[in-house]
């Protein structure tokens, strides 16, 4: 990108590439940020350290507003400093000697993790994959949904519905599947949910909507995309009080370990905005800017269908994940976009070998940008059938 604009510096560059959130943070969030962060410098506001856990308000917020009737319990959750950060923490609490599988393409976290922690075992450049990893194909001819009958058994499957960079989103039945599989093998699933207000179906917004659920699965989420938290930093970890490891002592226990002995807690300012998050008040805004997002989304991928590509996702995420003809590469096809277009896409390789042939196009830019962007993307493979 840096190459790109130094070699044309008067292009106008257009970023549909990383998942980073474009627009303002609702003001009632903003201000109630403002408000604590100002109390911070009075004798009557001051606080230090907080209960690494989270305050016990925001806890009850996240469950009133997120698994109200799901019977989650303010103690089973967890506040981080983002999802990412709780990713690698349960990676610690898994260990090297587990073995893992993972969707593949997804948020390249969960295998990057893995590497980190010492899970995997050399990496393969003919496949393109780490060893002792099971990456589970999620592609347009599986319906992004793993054959399970063909699947060997791991200790822990990252899962993530809407997915990134797919935006596909399991269905119940799939998910009541996963749940059964994990239970018959004694496996543990993390469930990225991050994205799961931007649905617009049906389908489950919490793995905890399946039942048995709380004995076989972790879920973890964050505020970054729900309402432009990625600078903020403030997520969330599940962790049912059910759910045990195969010498039956509880996750829970040890997951509050890993985290006090890594973590002093989220800043006290993000909560703060979190809690307001979760406020009647902040829930109506934060809909209405997810509502904007989506809106992007939906022009997006009207644009990339009018031009003839095989699209996916961008309705239950604020993802367009697009099939390009032929066996181009992906870094090529986001070579062509960049090189003739000046807009950012993110190749799919990125997201694992399943991503080859295939963009994402993200929504989180401002409308004007996204306007531009469909029009230069019109110039550019308007005269093409593909
Ligand atoms: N999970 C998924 C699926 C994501 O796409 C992202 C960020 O793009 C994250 C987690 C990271 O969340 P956080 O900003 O809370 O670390």
């Amino acid at each position: 990108m840096a190459a790109h604009q130094r070699k044309h510096p008067e292009s106008k560059l257009i970023s549909l590439g990383i998942g980073d959130t474009s627009e303002p943070i609702p003001e009632v969030i903003a201000r109630a940020m403002e408000q604590r962060a100002h109390g911070l410098s009075t004798l009557k506001g001051y606080t230090g350290y907080g209960s690494e856990q989270g305050p016990k308000e925001l806890r009850e917020g996240l469950v009133k507003a997120f698994y109200s009737d799901l019977g989650i319990d303010k103690d089973e959750i967890f506040i981080s400093d983002g999802a990412k950060c709780d990713v690698i923490r349960l990676q610690l609490l898994f260990g090297p000697d587990v073995t893992m599988a993972a969707q593949d393409p997804s948020y390249p976290a969960y295998v990057d993790t893995s590497v980190l922690v010492g899970q995997t075992q050399g990496y393969y450049p003919d496949t393109q994959q780490y060893g002792k990893i099971v990456y589970m194909k999620c592609l347009p001819e599986n319906n992004f949904f793993p054959d399970l009958s063909k699947m060997p058994r791991t200790d822990t499957i990252f899962f993530c519905s809407p997915n990134n960079p797919t935006g596909a989103t399991a269905t119940r039945k799939q998910l009541e599947e996963l749940v059964a599989f994990a239970k018959k093998n004694g496996s543990i699933i993390i469930y990225d949910s991050a994205y799961a207000i931007y649905m617009s179906d049906d389908h489950p917004k919490s793995i905890y909507e399946i039942p048995g659920a709380r004995e076989v699965a972790i879920e973890t989420s964050s505020f970054s995309k729900v309402a432009g938290f990625t600078g903020v930093r403030l997520g969330w970890t599940v962790v049912p009080a059910e759910l045990r490891f195969q010498d039956g002592s509880p996750v829970i226990k040890d997951f509050n370990r890993v985290l006090c002995t890594t973590f002093n807690g989220a800043s006290n300012i993000s909560q703060a905005g979190g809690l307001a998050c979760v406020s009647s008040e902040g829930l109506e805004a934060i809909h209405k800017m997810v509502g904007f997002y989506k809106e992007n989304t939906r022009i997006l991928k009207e644009t990339f269908d009018s031009l003839g590509f095989e699209t996916y996702g961008g309705q239950n995420a604020p993802y367009v994940w697009i099939r390009f003809p032929g066996s181009q590469s992906s870094w090529n096809i986001f070579d062509e976009i960049l090189e003739k277009a000046d807009i950012v896409t993110t190749p799919g390789r990125g997201f694992g070998p399943g991503g080859e042939g295939f963009i994402r196009a993200s929504a989180f830019a401002h409308r004007e940008d996204i306007i531009e962007a469909t029009q230069r993307l019109k110039s550019l493979y308007g005269g093409k059938s593909n």
